[in-house]
This record gives C-alpha cells, sequence and structure tokens, in this order.
C-alpha cells in the first residue's frame, strides 16, 4: 500500500512503524472473512481492511472524525485478521498506534473521558475492584438486567473458590501473575495451577509487588500508565528471576500476550529495555509450560468426558498457540466436542464488554451456540475475561482448562 505521511509525523518512531506496517498490506480483503465485527454488520469500515485505510487517512491528514473513532473503537483487537492476512500485516500493533492518535484528534466527549478514567482508576486495582464489586452485589437489584448479568456470583460455575497452594518446596521454581481481575472472578485458577506443577516437582510463587499486566490501559490508549505497570511489575520479578525462577507462567492469555509485549513496550526505557526483554522472553502461557513435562502420569484422567473448549483470541491469534491446550486435553482423555468458528471472538475483549455491549452480548451469544452444540458436560478457557464473560450467560459450568485437569 502506498502511503504518504508528512516527514514531520514520521520523525515520531511510532507512526514510522504503522507507516511500514501499512506499506505491507496489499488490500486483498481476505482478512475480511474472518472478522467477527465484519461479520456482524457487513460495513467495510468495520472490517480490518475499511480500519486499515481510516488509519492511513488519519496519518496522511492528521485529521480524524468521530466516524473514524466509532469503527476504530468497534474493533476488538481479536486479532484474528492477523492470523487470516497472507502479507503479515501486524493490525494489532497498528490499531494500537491508531486509537492513541484519534483520542488526540477526535477527543470523546467529557462523559465518555470520565467513564474511561473511572475504569482505569478501578479495574487494575484489586482491592479497588472489590470493594466496586461488593458494592454492585448489593445493589444488583436495582441496575439494568444487562449489567447484572456481568456481576460475578460469589459463588458461581465459573468462580469456585480459591482451594489451598501447596508449600513451595521444590528446586524447580516459576512465578505466577496473579493479575487484578482474576482473583477476584476466578479465584481458583492460580491455585488450580500450583497444584498441578507442584505434582510436577515445580513451585509456583507469586510476586506480592507485581499487580496488573497493564493491558486494560494499553487497551484503553494509556500506553503510559500500561508502561509504569510495566516496570512495577519488572521490579518485583526481578529479584525472583536472578535468584533462578526458570519462568514465568501465565494463566490468563490476556495477560501473558501483554507481557510478551513488554520488551517491545519497553524497547527506548534504557533503565528498563534489557530487563523488560527478559521478562518476555521468560514469559510462558502455562500450556507451554505444561507441553513441555512429562504429562504421563494425566493420561486417561479425562475418562471421556466431552468438554467444548474455548479457543481465547489472544492465545490463538496473539500468542500464536493455537492447538496446545487442545493437545494437552486430547492427551489426557478428554473428549472434545466439536466447536465451529472457533477462530471467532466472544466478545469479552478486555473492556469491549462495557464499552460495545451490543456487540459483545450478539458474539457471546453467538459463541455458546457453537460451544454447546455438541453437548458438552463443561466448557473450558484459557483466559478469565473470556471465562467470566461465557458464565454470565451459559447453562454448562464454565472453568479453566486448568482446573478441569487439575480436579480430574
Ligand atoms: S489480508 Fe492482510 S494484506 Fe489483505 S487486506 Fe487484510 S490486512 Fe491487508
Ligand atoms: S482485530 Fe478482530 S475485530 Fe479488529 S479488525 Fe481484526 S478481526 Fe476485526
Amino acid at each position: 500500500m502506498q502511503t504518504s505521511i508528512s516527514p514531520q509525523l514520521l520523525s515520531n518512531p511510532d507512526i514510522a512503524e504503522a507507516e511500514s506496517i501499512l506499506r505491507a498490506c496489499v488490500h486483498c480483503g481476505f482478512c475480511t472473512a474472518t472478522c467477527p465485527t465484519y461479520q456482524l454488520l457487513g460495513s467495510e469500515l468495520d472490517s480490518p481492511r475499511g480500519r486499515i485505510y481510516l488509519i492511513k487517512e488519519m496519518l496522511e491528514t492528521e485529521q480524524a472524525s468521530d466516524k473514524t473513532r466509532l469503527h476504530l473503537d468497534r474493533c476488538l483487537t481479536c486479532r484474528s485478521c492477523e492470523t487470516t492476512c497472507p502479507s503479515g500485516v501486524r493490525y494489532g500493533r497498528l490499531i494500537d498506534i491508531g486509537r492513541e492518535m484519534v483520542e488526540e484528534k477526535a477527543p470523546r466527549s467529557l462523559p465518555a473521558r470520565l467513564v474511561r478514567k473511572a475504569m482505569l482508576a478501578v479495574i487494575p486495582y484489586t482491592a479497588r475492584m472489590s470493594v466496586v464489586l461488593t458494592l454492585a452485589r448489593v445493589f444488583r437489584p436495582l441496575l439494568p438486567a444487562q449489567l447484572q448479568k456481568k456481576i460475578p456470583a460469589k459463588q458461581s460455575t465459573s468462580a469456585s473458590p480459591a482451594s489451598a497452594r501447596p508449600a513451595a518446596t521444590h528446586a524447580r521454581r516459576m512465578l505466577v501473575l496473579e493479575g487484578c481481575v482474576q482473583p477476584l472472578g476466578t479465584p481458583n485458577t492460580n491455585a488450580a495451577a500450583a497444584r498441578l506443577l507442584d505434582r510436577l516437582g515445580i513451585s509456583l510463587v507469586s510476586a506480592p509487588d507485581a499487580g496488573c499486566c497493564g493491558a486494560l490501559n494499553q487497551h484503553l490508549s494509556d500506553s503510559e500508565g500500561a508502561r509504569t505497570m510495566m516496570r512495577r511489575n519488572i521490579d518485583a520479578w526481578w529479584p525472583h528471576i536472578e535468584s533462578g525462577a526458570e519462568a514465568i507462567v501465565m494463566t490468563a492469555s490476556g495477560c501473558g500476550l501483554m507481557v510478551k509485549d513488554y520488551g517491545h513496550a519497553l524497547k527506548d526505557d534504557a533503565a528498563y529495555a534489557d530487563r523488560a526483554a527478559r521478562i518476555s522472553a521468560l514469559t510462558r502461557d502455562i500450556s507451554e509450560i505444561l507441553n513441555n513435562e512429562n504429562l504421563d502420569a494425566f493420561a486417561h484422567i479425562g475418562q471421556g468426558r466431552r468438554v467444548a473448549y474455548h479457543s481465547s483470541c489472544t492465545l490463538q491469534h496473539g500468542q500464536k498457540l493455537g492447538g496446545t491446550v487442545e493437545a494437552i486435553l486430547l492427551r489426557s482423555g478428554y473428549e472434545l466436542t466439536p466447536v465451529a468458528d472457533s477462530h471467532l471472538c466472544c466478545g469479552a475483549a478486555g473492556s469491549y464488554t462495557l464499552l460495545q455491549a451490543g456487540l459483545s452480548q450478539q458474539l457471546l451469544n453467538n459463541k455458546l451456540a457453537s460451544l454447546c452444540e455438541g453437548k458438552p458436560k463443561v466448557i473450558v478457557s484459557a483466559n478469565v475475561g473470556c471465562q467470566m464473560h461465557l458464565a454470565s450467560a451459559s447453562d454448562v459450568p464454565v472453568k479453566h482448562w486448568i482446573e478441569l485437569l487439575e480436579q480430574s
């Protein structure tokens, strides 16, 4: 794709990166076929190719409108288009750059800005989120029906209470990210991961000073806020890395994708660049860890139980680990039910459930219909956001796949 961006704008490294991404696009449109918003809305401007043109136009004219912002907002950042693209267009990075620019060129209304600020002030902080959740549960009957469904019950099929974690007694040690929403929404996930890895001779430890990975800030165009969280996590993890932790384990694929990008996000920060690159290199999804261990003891534990696996976008499109969890579940004796359109997003997508509630709900309904088609006994996922979103409307229990494996 030809571009005509002013030299002055191109002196900004992010814009220069955007230009190189734009130039890789040959406008073939293959990506439209696998874009969830294009499938729902049927409009070119709600397809990857349409959004790429909108970003190109914004960079060339240095202007944007409410229309530009609307179509960029509707993108889930699911990166299904990246998986499909034959030219290797790094759309996920392009939309991040485009979104930062659109905030500046087409500012939101004051109420919209306040909503985003409130989300950033609460969601990434577990203690604050806990207070808000407690209040939301008390006032649930007074809230709109759609919002009521989004508030996780204290005890639900998706949120088993956290069981005890084993003492860290093994010579092999790995760090785990506790995250921000996961301790409240699905508290048993990391406990199950710790028990499972303990049986494999690995102790899972966490660094109390680490917190949110920064993904929410990144998605809401607050890249400086995201970098602050990255630096805090690097400082919290570094002593453990120096004392021999083998890996940083991610049980939420959305966080894993973000932490694997720390090296790129902090490449221009002289004080953190090297450590950020090392942290990213050490980061593994829990499925990557298990895939490299001897799982003979797990063979047959599934006993043919029918399971529908929801492949999160951040694992299959972002981290390119599609098929890894499925292979572990099959080796462990589960029967995976067929799931149509497994490349499509469930509509969770970070803050999408709150900011694009209508589209999010349509995607959720379609996803649950596909997942339930094969009459599974349980639905499993690899990401806290998907798990909570699916559980908000599912009659079938929804778990993290690591809980299923551990409980079997
Ligand atoms: S598939 Fe890739 S090259 Fe083709 S239009 Fe989409 S982003 Fe551009
Ligand atoms: S990231 Fe997902 S929603 Fe956004 S353009 Fe690509 S396929 Fe469509």
